[in-house]
């Protein structure tokens, strides 16, 4: 069985750029459904409810086509925002790795020519998704997903050699309540609670 994880924060941390009725609905209701969906679709399959959600996002051919789509959307759910979760922190955590400091700088010009891609990729979302920081092979890399799909979905890429450093929810029920239809004005607030270290974690040198 799949479990919702316990924020490492309160919901009222990211105050003010991430409200905490926002925080509080988006983990306790729309990341709870996903986790129920998620069991709920897989019930009785004990081998697939054994795998890990990074293995069952990267082996959907392996779910069975009645229940594959209610294990994408659900599935995809539960690894997005367990990872969104953990991208963010109060106050936010600056950038300390200076091997990708570069490396975002010579890939995209600087850091606010990071953060301008960034915010471009998800406001050419159109409708819900996300936006993802990825390593392809060596290049740091930025992709939009639709719904609740990632990029260890993508069966056609080297997953061998992917890896997600970053991703950020564009869902409306990510920021509606503070920022109504703005989505980059929230784009533009969430870097004050990046958690960079994270981040830099995720970095494969
Ligand atoms: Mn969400």
């Amino acid at each position: 069985m799949f479990t919702l994880p316990e924020l490492d924060y309160s919901y009222d941390a990211l105050e003010p750029h991430i409200d905490a009725k926002t925080m509080e609905i988006h983990h306790s209701k729309h990341h709870q459904a996903y986790v129920d969906n998620l069991n709920t679709a897989l019930a009785g399959k004990d081998d697939l409810l054994a795998m890990s959600i990074e293995d069952l996002c990267q082996n959907l051919d392996k779910v069975p086509e009645d229940v594959r789509t209610a294990v994408r959307n659900n599935g995809g759910g539960h690894y997005n925002h367990s990872q969104y979760w953990k991208y963010m922190i109060k106050d936010g955590k600056a950038l300390a790795n200076e091997e990708l400091q570069k490396d975002l700088e010579a890939t995209f010009g600087s850091m606010d020519g990071f953060k301008e891609a960034f915010a471009k990729a998800g406001m050419g979302r159109f409708g819900s998704g996300w936006v993802w920081l990825i390593q392809d092979g060596a290049k740091l890399t930025i992709v939009s997903t639709p719904n609740q799909d990632n990029p260890l979905m993508d069966t056609e890429a080297d997953l061998a050699n992917r890896n997600i450093l970053l991703g950020c929810d564009v869902w409306e029920h990510a920021y509606y309540l503070k920022h109504q239809n703005k989505r980059a004005d929230y784009l533009a607030t969430w870097w004050n609670v990046v958690n960079w270290e994270t981040v830099a974690q995720n970095y494969k040198k």
